[in-house]
């Protein structure tokens, strides 16, 4: 496998069976595999190995050995390193589009080149870096030499989802690589391919052991690497249920975690907004384009009495206008759904909002080639006059379902939007500074914007507050805090 491989399905045959451990391409210990089939078209994509405890093992001993080596290599040297890795997935930017969407159902147009293009970015970020890792002298006493230094922390366990992961894992294997952490990743049941053939790319130019991938189902792959004693540190994007799991487990082992968890993102639009820019950014908002399949989605629209209807009816005729179809081809907008599990569970909210009293406003139409009759589709739905205790406009749905519900005031709106167990993202519409900043300040979100509705770069603190998740990724800080520890060093030269 030397140049892009632009075929996704040749691509996933030549990478079915396998993880990375230890540099190379290797079967499961068991030679367990599942199937990952196209959501699409129901087609089986390929066979992926079954990773288990006996893997984890494996890989944690590889990792463990590389790191010594590793955290000997200069600083700037392993940025320069991960940035390397960068370049190298840049130019195979549009064979890992292809893959993800293949895999995962996402458009590749609108969804899977623009995941491939902040994957490569987080590379090149993270791999200026390295000259960062700074401690600090303290004024102790004059005869003392007082000063921290960074050290790594050690092997870091990575687990990730299905929804953007060659960029979810992008966002922690980076900052842990340069600051000398070796990495062990546990991919999605869903989508273990292309972020397979990422680390296949990385092996070429990081030492073995460095960076290894595996798959597997959470439980029997997962658990036993939150588990492993070699691991000190566990990163996780995933569900809320998951991630206490995972916290509980580090619990045990009194490791640090990292954990970004769900969402239920408010968006407020005041009578005063931009009406275009604000339904523009609702459509951004909500990911549509990506089924709605997003942490931050926009999916609670608390819009002001006075532009309400003109809201709904703009908004509905965007989305009306949106293709839904096959994720490969390039004019489609919108794929489908990951999986028949959460295919079903959207379905289910869908007719729950109804028995609630909602109307569903159902957009787009339903792709009309044969080939896709099996495929996940759901039209996305907006649900107007929804009462604010329904499960639609409390809970994570995860899919093109969002909620627009009526408001009168603005104090009545940021109570409404802080009433979540949730704190992930949140945005304000409006041409008036005050509410602008009153808002930004009062709302409870980790990244609260105004007036856009941008998705998550490198360089921007990303994270949530309350059930949303523990600390923040994305930024320099994100990789001193959370892939470093601290060791302080006095040196008495009386
Ligand atoms: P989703 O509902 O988005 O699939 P999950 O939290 O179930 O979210 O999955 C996110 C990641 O966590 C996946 O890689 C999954 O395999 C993994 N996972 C699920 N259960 C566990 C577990 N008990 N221990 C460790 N990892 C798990």
């Amino acid at each position: 496998m030397t140049g892009p491989v632009l075929d996704p399905r040749a691509l996933a045959r030549q990478l079915e069976g396998r993880q990375l451990i230890d540099g190379k391409l290797v079967a499961s210990r068991s030679g367990q595999t599942f199937d990952v089939n196209s959501p699409a078209t129901g087609e089986l994509v390929g066979k992926a190995a079954a990773g288990d405890a006996a893997d984890v093992a494996a890989a944690v001993e590889s990792a463990a050995k590389a790191q010594v080596a590793w955290a000997k290599v200069p600083a700037r040297q392993r940025g320069k390193l991960v940035a390397e890795c960068g370049r190298l997935l840049d130019e195979h930017k549009e064979e890992l589009s292809r893959l993800v969407a293949l895999e995962t159902g996402k458009a590749l147009r609108t969804e899977s080149r623009v995941e491939a293009g902040v994957l490569a970015d987080a590379f090149h970020f993270y791999g200026g870096l390295g000259s960062e890792l700074k401690g600090e002298t303290v004024p102790f006493n004059p005869d003392m030499l007082t000063m921290t230094i960074r050290e790594p922390i050690g092997v870091v366990g990575a687990i990730i989802p299905w929804n953007v992961p060659m960029m979810l894992m992008a966002l922690k294997i980076a900052p842990a690589l340069v600051a000398g952490n070796t990495v062990v990743v546990k991919s999605a049941e869903e989508a273990p391919f292309a972020v397979l053939r990422v680390a296949e790319l990385m092996a070429r130019i990081l030492p073995p052991g460095a960076f290894n991938i595996l798959s597997g189902m959470g439980p029997e792959c997962g658990g036993p690497l939150v588990a492993h004693p070699k691991v000190g540190k566990i990163t996780f994007t995933g569900s809320v249920e998951t991630g206490k799991i995972i916290y509980r487990a580090a619990a045990d082992k009194l490791i640090p975690v990292t954990l970004e968890l769900g969402g239920k993102s408010p968006m407020i639009v005041m009578d005063d907004a931009d009406l275009d820019k604000a339904v523009a950014g609702a459509i951004s908002g909500m990911r549509f384009t990506r089924q709605g399949q997003s942490c931050t989605a926009a999916s609670r629209m608390y819009v002001q009495k006075g532009i309400h209807d003109r809201f709904v009816t703009a908004l509905k005729a965007k989305v009306d206008a949106m293709k839904m179809g096959d994720p490969l081809d390039e004019t489609t907008d919108i794929g489908t759904i990951v999986s028949r599990q959460q295919y079903e569970k959207v379905n289910a909210y869908i007719a729950t909002g109804k028995k609630e009293g909602g109307t569903a406003h159902e957009c787009s139409a339903m792709p009309a080639d044969a080939k896709l009759a099996k495929g996940l589709y759901v039209r996305p739905v907006i649900f107007t006059g929804l009462p604010k205790d329904s499960k639609v406009v409390r809970e994570e749905i995860f899919g093109p379902v969002t909620a627009v519900l009526k408001f009168d005031t603005f104090e009545e709106a940021l109570a409404a939007a802080n009433d979540s167990e949730y704190g992930l993202a949140a945005t304000i519409w409006t041409k008036d500074l005050k509410t602008a900043l009153d808002g930004a300040r009062r709302l409870q979100a980790g990244f609260v914007q105004v007036n856009q509705n941008l998705v998550v770069q490198p360089g921007l603190s990303y994270g949530g507050v309350k059930t949303s998740g523990l600390g923040k990724e994305a930024t320099l800080e994100a990789m001193l805090e959370h892939f470093t520890t601290k060791k302080t060093v006095i040196i008495n030269m009386a």
